[in-house]
């Protein structure tokens, strides 16, 4: 049977057994032939090419030779004692060099004849030499093995200090793939083979681990990568398509009265072409009889709220009632004062509720949604509580979703007697790819243009021995009437260290802007609710300039005077954290500032980051390096997304393959929806397997 072979424990591999098998387990989770075959290499040695002497230079990482050991001899004592042999070519003499293994060398070198040598030139006493190369007699069998890619695998130290090293591991492979002809099941169907130019499974698998030459690496790891992303993305596409069908959503077959109306007659500010662009495909989402589920990206500032209130208006039109969910009472707050704003000419009532609204009011507020009599309600969690009752809901915006779990998002879907169209807001925004793979059952939109006449906010870089001018620079913007947030960390092991960080910060600061010229305001995770929303009024009544914070102010705060924005320790803080926090200046008519305060010492990646902040205010281009430095798995949200079981793709890397395999993925359940073709057999078992279990590259039988 074909799988027997692959899932065989690794205890019963030729030269494992069960001590080394219970390290590869707890080591590398290694438990079956399988397992190992899985376990690709991370690098190759490029052993293509046979160098001459004369072409060696010391920045090479390594070079492979092929001549003559014209001498050898062991000279030096007990620690200095070494093999010290002269190789020549058709060019010239290097000397190799050996401080262990002495013994075992000085046989093989007593064997003459052709050698092939491989390792790192190094210069001792001014002449270029090998310590420690790898030797082999030049047979015609050892040729071709050596010229080719040889595979790094990743082992650990543990591993590797019981003789489990990549070579190790690459003999192991060898044996499993020698036996593994004809036993690899086929995961693609051969139309989608074919079509796509791709190598069978069992090939690609042996190629990947001994691959031949460069180009036949590169078809092996497209297939592999393009199989991890086909079978997300089909499983994806197909959730979606099975919404389609099965969920009917409320129709919104025109576009009415209050629409038109707010659109031509009350609109504070002509649309940006990004904003119309979204409003329509949300317009013929909700009119195409399907339920809408949509997420709207849109970097902090683009104006995500006009979208909100004109599909919520799109709503009210069709008879249908809206919400809009915010993650903290500010935001719920914020979001209602900007809506009733702008619909007050039209009037239509809106309500607010919230974990403070009271008993009496929300009694009210309740019956008037239940009745239908309120139209649009704004409010946090509260919405969700089960006597929140609707009379007719038809359109959810969540705000800022990453902070609503996914069951809290289906409880606002069952709120009504039919599906609401569902449209989600980020601010957060998030590379192509992993958009694709996130939320690839989702539709999604752009904002991907900033209201006209914004300045962009200058970032600046400046090491903490700067403090001084940057308090110069902060007290003359506070006398032209601006004010400042200055931020710090809330991210150490110890919560007592971070506030003590913060507490010493506020102080420094209220020492340098004493009173009664200067109003420092504070706001943390520890004071109660009313204290911080105390503050947070206090300081957008602007009765205070300076704002000291932790990353309580990161979501959604509004203050459009505030235009500097001060991060201490910056390199504590994540690149999608640190764009958030610029993201509260910037807001009004004036110059902003966000300056970036470190240490002296930092990191590469810490480095990278900085510089990317000072260079660009793109939330893409941003999210992109996020992704790269970070990789997909740290990312939020990632983790339940299958992304983390990519073993090959890189999703910072491979957008082009996942492109591919989205489409395949969508033209393949265009064709055969329910995969019953038998032609589609091979896909429909991988794609059953991979459902019954999460981490599906582990588990085969
Ligand atoms: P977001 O929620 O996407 O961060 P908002 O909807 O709060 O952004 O909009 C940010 C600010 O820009 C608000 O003050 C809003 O009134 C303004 N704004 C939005 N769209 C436009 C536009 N097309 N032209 C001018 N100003 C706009
Ligand atoms: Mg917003």
């Amino acid at each position: 049977m074909a799988s027997d072979l692959l899932s065989t424990q690794i205890e019963f591999l030729k030269g494992v057994g069960p001590q080394r098998a219970e390290l590869l387990k707890k080591e590398l989770a290694i438990h079956t032939f399988l397992d190992l075959l899985l376990h690709y290499p991370f690098r190759y040695v490029d052993r293509t090419r046979f160098y001459k002497v004369s072409e060696i230079r010391t920045e090479m990482p390594y070079v492979q030779l092929k001549g003559q050991i014209v001498a050898h001899s062991i000279v030096g004592l007990k620690r200095a004692r070494r093999l010290v042999a002269t190789f020549r070519d058709s060019t010239g003499t290097i000397e190799l060099v050996w401080f262990q293994g002495i013994k075992w060398v000085a046989e093989k070198l007593a064997m003459g004849g052709e050698f092939i040598v491989f390792g790192k030139p190094a210069v001792f006493n001014g002449k270029f030499n090998i310590p420690h190369p790898e030797l082999d007699i030049a047979t015609d069998e050892n040729t071709i093995r050596a010229s080719a890619l040889q595979p790094v695998y990743p082992t650990t130290e543990k591993l590797k200090s019981k003789g489990i090293d990549s070579k190790a591991i690459s003999r192991m492979v060898r044996i499993v793939v020698s036996q593994m002809e004809r036993k690899i099941p086929e995961t693609l169907s051969l139309a989608v083979l074919e079509e796509n130019h791709l190598l069978s499974k069992e090939h690609a698998l042996r190629l990947i681990h001994f691959p031949s030459d460069p180009d036949s690496l590169r078809k092996a790891q497209f297939r592999v990568k393009f199989e991890e992303l086909f079978f997300i993305q089909l499983r994806l596409i197909k959730v979606k398509k099975v919404r389609a069908q099965a969920l009917k959503g409320i129709l919104f077959s025109k576009v009415g009265d209050n629409f038109n109306r707010f659109f031509t007659d009350h609109l504070p500010f002509p649309l940006t072409d990004a904003q119309k662009r979204v409003i329509k495909e949300i317009r013929i989402d909700t009119g195409s009889g399907r339920q809408m589920n949509r997420l709207l990206q849109g970097d902090v500032g683009s104006g995500k709220t006009i979208v909100a209130l004109m599909s919520m208006l799109l709503a009210l039109d069709n008879g249908c009632q809206s919400c809009l969910m915010a993650p903290t009472e500010i935001l719920a707050n914020q979001h209602y004062q900007s809506l009733s704003e702008m619909l007050k000419p039209m009037g239509i009532p809106i309500a607010l509720l919230t974990g403070s609204t009271r008993a009496a009011q929300r009694r009210t507020l309740l019956a008037g949604v239940a009745s239908g009599e309120i139209p649009f309600l704004v409010g946090t969690h509260a919405l969700i509580e089960d006597s929140v009752q609707f009379s007719n809901l038809g359109l959810t915006v969540i705000d800022e979703q990453h902070r609503f779990g996914v069951d809290q998002r289906a409880r606002l879907w069952s709120k009504g007697k039919q599906l609401p169209h569902v449209l989600v807001m980020t601010a957060t925004p998030i590379p192509r790819t992993l958009a694709m793979t996130l939320y690839g059952d989702l539709d999604v939109s752009v904002i991907d243009q900033l209201p006209p006449g914004r300045k962009p906010v200058k970032t600046i870089h400046r090491y903490d021995s700067a403090r001084i001018e940057v308090f110069a620079f902060m007290k003359q913007q506070i006398a032209m009437g601006r004010q400042i947030y200055v931020v710090y960390p809330l991210i150490r092991e110890s919560e007592k260290m971070d506030y003590k960080d913060l507490m010493d910060g506020y102080e420094s600061i209220v020492r340098a802007f004493p009173q009664p010229e200067y109003q420092v305001s504070i706001v943390h995770g520890q004071m109660k609710n009313t204290d911080r929303d105390f503050e947070m009024q206090r300081f957008l009544n602007r009765q205070t300039q300076i704002m000291v914070a932790t990353t309580v102010i990161e979501v959604g705060v509004n203050v459009p005077n505030a235009s500097v924005m001060i991060i201490e320790s910056a390199e504590r803080f994540g690149l999608s954290q640190l764009h958030q926090l610029r993201g509260r200046v910037g807001r009004g008519a004036d110059q902003s500032y966000c300056i970036l305060m470190t240490s002296y010492e930092l990191s590469n990646e810490t480095r990278t980051r900085v510089e990317t902040m000072v260079r660009t205010n793109d939330g893409f281009e941003i999210a992109e390096v996020d992704l790269r430095l970070r990789g997909p798995g740290d990312i939020e949200g990632t983790q339940q997304s299958g992304v983390v079981d990519l073993r090959l793709a890189d999703l910072s890397k491979d957008a082009a393959i996942l492109q591919k395999a989205r489409e395949v993925a969508i033209k393949l359940l265009d064709s055969d929806p329910d995969l019953v073709s038998p032609v589609n057999y091979p896909i429909a078992a991988r794609l059953r397997e991979s459902e019954a279990s999460r981490n599906f590259y582990s588990r085969v039988s």
